[in-house]
């Protein structure tokens, strides 16, 4: 796989042309492919969304296209294999690859289970009930929802190249809108492939599924009204696109899920030999870990309690000791590379600019002992455990270094720590690890405001916890401020999202009778 790696547009596997920008083996440095999308004819690919791709959705309702959605994730879980074996050349280890190809196929059953048992045949969703709107009963009032007649331009990020596809695209295939993936160059030859496979099934109506290997330039300029774009990646990149005409003028639904600097806190009664201090420094450790930290959701501030900073900062770094950098498949190895060497040295330099304000733990930003690669010539990174006592400190609380990288800080009671919260400016997940009620609830209480999701652990629920950085389809993804501001999974509200809520009046019954009840 080394010549331009293949769109799949207006119902051909197509190739931009020129010399592409080259995708590199995380492990190695060898080229794996190039991306283009010179000479691509994207105004074709958005019509036929919009032409074939949609009627062809609508013409099945909301039961039968989750059945298509259980279909092509099944068909993803019969070859994983396949997909773990690519993601090996992103970095990614057996378990980190789970993480982005299992979470995927099993979230999209999780959403064609929701869509086949909580939404009707047809086309129309009667989402309330009648209201009154005159005094004798005749005249009535009510929302329905119907599939926009758009397509969604669903952009993601390099390190869920077949979560962050999927978790998107099942909710849109069962509203009835089609779509046009968008993966990140970094590991597009992954979803690539993933793509390939549920298109291979054969069940999906032509044009309800495209993909753009490459960028995308000038895209924005074809969208209009009844188009959405779902959004994942830098703060940066969502400010850019936010601020696009068809976004600020034409209405294009936007929503984006960024980065953040997600939180964890250490309850005042976690202290040394509780359950709870264990799952507070294992949390941390596979949080920093996982995916080598290459996770929107990670925890990048370890908040604990003042007096018991050291006590932490010595329990991460034994465990952190313990972790094995290296080739995925390599013996002992429990900790893969980051996607590329570029990917290593921004990170390498988010690191300096929080050192500014923080001393080293644990770690050599410059040197890793790496099994089974050559650790200059791939993405390899020790994990990185920094501590900040400076209360007016910002870099902490401002810089995301996304890697294997984390930063514990103190607080003083619960006024302090949401106080220190806030100024990450919004996050994706948080998580308070205690036992004690009355913190709990006052932290939480607190935090909420400041997050889209937060976890409690404690000795009780962690036997089933789904951890930390692990979004679940049934519940809202997404986060305030810097996270974004968007909202994605959630169950069926994602679907929900797809489709035009109309306020329907006259005689009783009117809603039902479009729902064809
Ligand atoms: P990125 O550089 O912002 O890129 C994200 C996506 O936007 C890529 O597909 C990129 O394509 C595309 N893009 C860039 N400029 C564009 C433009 N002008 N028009 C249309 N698309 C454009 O982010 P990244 O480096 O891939 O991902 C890392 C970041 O994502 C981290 O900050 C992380 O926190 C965040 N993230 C957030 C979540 C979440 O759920 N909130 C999940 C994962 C990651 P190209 O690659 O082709 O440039």
């Amino acid at each position: 796989m080394s010549e331009i790696l293949p769109s799949y547009l207006a119902g051909s596997w197509r190739s931009g042309t020129g010399a592409g920008a080259p995708v590199l083996d995380a492990v190695t440095g060898e080229l794996v492919t190039r991306t283009s999308t010179d000479g691509l004819d994207l105004a074709e690919a958005v019509r036929h969304a919009r032409e074939v791709g949609g009627p062809a959705l609508r013409a099945l309702g909301f039961t039968e296209r989750a059945g298509l959605v259980k279909a092509v994730a099944g068909a993803v879980a019969e070859r994983k294999q396949e997909l773990y074996d690519l993601s090996a050349r992103a970095g990614c280890t057996r378990a980190d690859a789970k993480v982005d190809v299992d979470g995927g196929f099993g979230t999209a059953m999780v959403f064609a289970s929701l869509g086949r048992k909580g939404l009707p045949e047809g086309n129309v969703l009667v989402e309330d009930d009648e209201t009154l709107l005159g005094r004798d009963g005749t005249f009535v009032g009510s929302h329905v929802l119907t599939p926009l007649r758009g397509l969604a331009l669903q952009i993601n990020a390099f390190n869920f190249p077949v979560w962050g596809m999927l978790e998107k695209l099942a909710p849109a295939l069962i509203a009835g809108v089609p779509t046009i993936v968008k993966p990140a160059s970094q590991t597009a030859y992954v979803t690539e492939h993933a793509v390939r496979i549920m298109l291979e099934t054969g069940v999906l109506p032509e044009g309800a599924l495209q993909l753009v290997s490459g960028s995308v330039p000038g895209i924005f300029d074809l969208l209009g009204g009844q188009d959405l774009v779902g959004f994942t990646g830098s703060a940066g990149t969502a400010a850019k696109l936010r601020s696009d005409p068809a976004v600020t003028q034409r209405s294009v639904r936007f929503n984006a899920e960024a980065d953040s600097l997600n939180a964890s806190v250490l309850g005042p009664d976690a202290t040394s030999g509780t359950p709870e201090f264990d799952l507070f420094v294992g949390a941390l450790v596979t949080e920093m870990t996982v995916k080598a930290g290459q996770k929107c959701t990670a925890i990048r501030r370890a908040f604990v309690p003042q007096d018991r900073v050291d006590e932490v900062a010595g329990a991460v770094s034994a465990k952190l000791a313990e972790v094995v950098v290296g080739a995925p498949g390599a013996d002992g190895v429990t900790m893969g590379a980051l996607v590329g060497v570029e990917q290593r040295d921004d990170v390498r330099q988010q690191v300096d600019r929080i050192r500014e304000q923080a001393d080293l733990v644990f770690g050599d930003p410059a040197q890793v002992d790496v099994v089974g690669a050559d650790a200059e010539r791939g993405a390899f990174l020790s994990p990185i455990l920094l501590r900040s006592t400076d209360r007016s400190a910002s870099a902490p609380h401002r810089v995301e270094a996304f890697g294997p990288v984390s930063t514990l800080l103190s607080y003083d009671g619960v006024p302090d720590l949401v106080e220190q919260v806030a100024r990450g400016e919004g996050s994706l997940a948080g998580s308070v690890v205690s036992a004690d009620a009355d913190f709990v609830r006052d932290a939480v209480v607190g935090m909420a405001p400041l997050h889209g999701r937060i976890l409690v652990l404690d000795r009780d629920c962690a036997g089933e916890s789904t951890g930390h950085g692990t979004p679940m389809p049934q519940l809202v993804h997404g986060g305030p401020g810097r996270a974004g501001g968007g909202e994605e999974e959630g169950g069926l509200r994602a679907v929900r999202h797809h489709l035009q809520r109309t306020a329907v009046q006259g005689r009783p019954g009117l809603a039902q009778t479009l729902a064809g009840n």
